[in-house]
């Protein structure tokens, strides 16, 4: 059985991606899991795999989100995707989802852009310094229009929008995407199939201009918000290469201080690969969140803070109660110090009684995985427990905690 303790937790994401009804966050985050399948997977994908369309492929493999928290792997990192909801009428749930995740992607239809529900999230969202990324999505429709869509986030949001890509081709020739960062183009050539790789070409000449003047832009919005480039700029001008911009671009998301924007369309399989390829470089870790604070179980006014580290005295939070058709009665947890043992005794530190962890899991797109043992920074599935509720935290019998009391109901969601 494996045991998922990792100790580099700065390879962990945690992130959720939230959208307006219809914008696109199910097919987005389904080929999210297909193309960290097939990378996951690398060995296993035979030669016809790669050009199998993709509903084939989605029948074949079963993706589906069926998890409120699905965990994937990028380019050596480990991403856990958790659910949130797009209804306003789950602003609970929002709120819930928002506390548990570390950043977010933020997906908006090219088409309507920033859209009613989209605000609301935005601003839950910001309530609790989540650090965010746009994808504009859905390029390809008719009317589609991507530089409108940014200003758009910049009127609606009252964001600070850094573009990092400019479209190649709009609507159904929509191609690729001009990377601000690498100043190269990224261009998905012919018909596009699930699992296709984008081609690295040089901008079209018919872009260099306008390349030019949002790489211009690019650099003054970054300068102005991170200090250490601000400095560099003033003195030298742009002489940033790669790493360094990406370090800066970082410094300046978590801040809060802006928000990088991608776009592409999920549905058509372009753009996809660069948004997975900037959750790591830009979102945070577990270790760039602040130590999580909670009181004492006997006294509300004794602070106590824990940091993310598995050698700390167990705090997990239990953030969605879900029953699955094969498990029965499951719940989310993230763990946000020490570890998590099946088969082990913790304190529920919210209700004070003793509680035993039964089985527990980390979901996949299309299979669960028993686990021995979790640390901090991952979220995964409790089977056994039979008082927690939304909200608890299962804490250390020795060196308890009460992370946080959450007022608000706790629906029981059906997994499919
Ligand atoms: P959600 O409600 O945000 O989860 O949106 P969905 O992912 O379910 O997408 C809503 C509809 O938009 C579905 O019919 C999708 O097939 C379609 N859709 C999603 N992404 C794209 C895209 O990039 N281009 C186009 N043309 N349609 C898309």
């Amino acid at each position: 059985m494996a045991v998922e303790i990792t100790t580099d937790l700065s390879t962990v994401r945690n992130i959720g991606i939230m959208a307006h009804i219809d914008a696109g966050k199910t097919t987005t985050t389904e080929r999210i899991l297909f193309y960290t399948g097939i990378s996951y997977k690398i060995g296993e994908v035979h030669e016809g795999a790669a050009t199998m369309d993709w509903m084939e492929q989605e029948q074949e493999r079963g993706i589906t989100i069926t998890s409120a928290a699905t965990t994937c792997w990028w380019k050596n990192h480990q991403i856990n995707i958790i659910d949130t909801p797009g209804h306003v009428d789950f602003t609970v749930e929002v709120e819930r989802s928002l506390r548990v995740l570390d950043g977010a992607v933020a997906v908006f239809d090219g088409v309507a852009g920033v859209e009613p529900q989209s605000m609301t999230v935005w601003r839950q969202a910001n309530k609790y310094n989540v650090p965010r990324m746009c994808f504009v999505n859905k390029l390809d429709r008719t009317g589609a229009d991507f530089y409108r869509v940014v200003e758009t986030i910049v009127s609606k949001l009252n964001a600070t929008p850094l573009v990092l890509q400019l479209p190649i081709g709009a609507e159904g020739d929509f191609i690729g995407v001009v990377d601000l960062v690498e100043m190269n183009a990224k261009v998905w050539r012919g018909e596009t199939k699930q699992g296709e790789d984008y081609v690295v070409e040089e901008i079209p000449a018919d872009l260099a201009d306008k390349a030019a003047e949002y790489r211009e832009k690019l650099v003054e919005t970054l300068a102005e918000g991170d200090d250490e480039t601000m400095e560099v700029y003033l003195e030298e001008g742009d002489v940033f290469d790669v790493p360094t911009l990406k370090a800066a671009i970082r410094r300046a998301t978590l801040a809060g201080n802006l928000n990088p924007i991608l776009t592409g369309t999920a549905f058509k399989n372009k753009g996809v690969q660069p948004l997975l390829d900037a959750v790591i470089d830009y979102l945070p870790s577990p270790l760039d969140v602040e130590s999580i604070i909670g009181h004492s179980p006997k006294d509300e006014t004794v602070e106590i803070a824990r940091q993310p580290s598995a050698d700390e005295p167990l705090a997990a939070l239990a953030f969605k109660i879900a029953t699955d058709p094969h498990l029965g009665k499951l719940i989310f947890v993230r763990v946000y110090s020490g570890k998590l043992e099946a088969g082990s005794t913790v304190l529920n530190a919210s209700n004070g009684k003793k509680e035993r962890i039964g089985k527990v899991y980390q979901m996949h797109a299309n299979k669960r995985e028993e686990i021995a043992a979790v640390g901090a920074g991952q979220i995964v599935a409790v089977m056994g427990l039979k008082e927690t509720k939304t909200g608890h935290t299962l804490a250390d019998p020795q060196n308890p905690v009460v992370l946080e009391s959450m007022t608000f109901p706790a629906p029981v969601i059906e997994v499919a």
